[in-house]
């Protein structure tokens, strides 16, 4: 008992505890109650320090790749104005492709960016089709569901730990220490699986990787 106990915590000798203050504060605001005011101050507090801490918190690894990832699945196609101008304060309406959001579900359904699907939608009508899809799926989140019901390779909370959580220490974990390591820091508040964290991890990578390498890849179409 005792052994699986220190194998079940191993994985903090490894995470960067920056990295797990931040996503502990992020579950708690998450996961406690809104009619609990006093215990949401504090998570929201808890929050706030470490979103400080986080941007001097030094990755843990040579090519870091959280920020080049997020920049490419939000990069404007070549020759668009984004993200748009106005007047400090006021919030406006948008087009929803012109959204952080719309790009973000690109992803997540589909597991490529909002640029490439863009191009090829100019070639290829099923890549229309998709496109019409990530409308639709947009509209029952914002109006319907959230994510319940949504077809997602990813799950966002997921994915954005991976992500970032391969700068910070994520990649060295076993099975069991992933397992442990999500079991306390995932809003999702769930029991997690290491073998399924394990082969997500593996999915993860392999999508970034293929995104990272199209960081230069033109979206100007031939007329
Ligand atoms: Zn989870």
């Amino acid at each position: 008992m005792r052994r699986k106990f220190l194998e079940r915590n191993e994985w903090r000798k490894r995470v960067d505890p920056v990295f797990v203050q931040y996503w502990s504060a992020t579950k708690k605001l998450i996961v406690v109650g809104p009619k609990n005011r006093a215990e949401k101050k504090r998570a929201f507090d808890e929050l706030s320090a470490a979103s400080r801490l986080m941007p001097n918190a030094p990755p843990k690894v040579q090519n870091p790749i959280s920020a080049r990832v997020w920049a490419e699945i939000h990069r404007p196609l070549d020759g668009e104005t984004w993200p748009h101008g106005g007047e400090p304060g006021k919030a406006y309406a948008v087009n929803p492709e012109a959204s952080s959001f719309f790009r973000d579900l690109v992803f997540l359904q589909l597991g490529i960016s909002y640029r490439e699907l863009i191009t090829r939608a100019e070639r290829e009508s099923n890549a229309h089709r998709v496109l019409l899809r990530i409308h639709r799926d947009y509209y029952r989140f914002c109006w319907e569901c959230g994510f319940k019901g949504l077809r997602l390779k990813f799950n966002l909370d997921h994915f954005r730990i991976i992500v970032q959580g391969l700068d910070y220490g994520l990649n060295s974990l076993n099975e069991i220490e992933l397992a442990s390591c999500f079991d306390e820091i995932c809003p999702c508040a769930q029991v997690h699986s290491g073998e399924y964290l394990k082969k997500l991890r593996r999915r993860v990578k392999t999508a970034c990787d293929r995104l990272i390498e199209s960081t230069n890849k033109p979206t100007s179409i031939g007329i």
